[in-house]
């Protein structure tokens, strides 16, 4: 058994990666930074997604016993025509307050009239399990799609309304949350980090 700790206060996050690490067949036990103090707060300040989860990673590892593995994800999403942006900076891309609803209004409105061939974006996920005597493991995930003009669906979180992973005729907030844990960034990163536990 492998117990990891995650460093999210992100309730969306923690509840995908519970159904990945529930639905993998593998003895682990996820748990909540709320067991452990809470997550301290982190100014995700390093420019990008390694180093944004290793910062997380690392400040909940000093709150964790030593069985204990920190699982850390910074994620977010990356479009062509911005250069990569909002990226790292998804979170925060309407201010320096994390309002999800007022970013996908500003996405929404950036991209507004850009024709669909250039409308190519993809979701990015790293996770970073760093272990008590600094081992760690960082793996990524990401999942190719576009931009849809507006809105569609009602289920997920943050840019999922707007994101229509290729394959697929329904965004991600329209697909079950099964599907999206199927395809997505974070399962694609989970996935990988799942290898790594089969070969411990
Ligand atoms: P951070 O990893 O804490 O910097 O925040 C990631 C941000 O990227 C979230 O606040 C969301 O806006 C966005 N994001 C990450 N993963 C997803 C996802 O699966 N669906 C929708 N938005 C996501």
């Amino acid at each position: 058994m492998i117990e990891f700790c995650l460093a999210s206060g992100n309730a969306h996050k923690v509840a995908e990666l519970q159904a990945l690490a529930g639905t993998s067949g593998l003895a682990v036990r996820i748990r909540s930074a709320r067991e452990f103090g809470g997550m301290p707060a982190v100014e995700e300040d390093t420019g990008t997604f390694v180093g944004n989860a290793r910062k997380k990673a690392l400040a909940l590892r000093a709150r964790l016993p030593a069985e204990v593995w920190a699982l850390a994800d910074d994620s977010g999403v990356c479009v062509d025509a911005l250069g990569g942006a909002p990226g790292v900076e998804s979170a925060y891309y309407a201010g320096p307050v994390c309002d999800p609803a007022a970013n996908l209004a500003k996405l929404v409105a950036t991209m507004r009239g850009v024709p669909a061939e250039r409308r190519r974006a993809r979701f990015v996920c790293v996770l970073v399990a760093l272990g008590a005597d600094g081992e760690e493991r960082v793996v990524e995930g990401e999942c190719c799609g576009r931009l849809l003009a507006e809105p569609q669906g009602g289920g997920g979180f943050g840019y999922d309304p707007i994101f229509l992973p290729d394959g697929h005729t329904a965004s991600y907030a329209e697909i079950t949350e099964a599907e999206k844990n199927r395809i997505s960034h974070r399962a694609r990163a989970w996935a990988q980090l799942a290898d790594w536990i089969r070969t411990r």
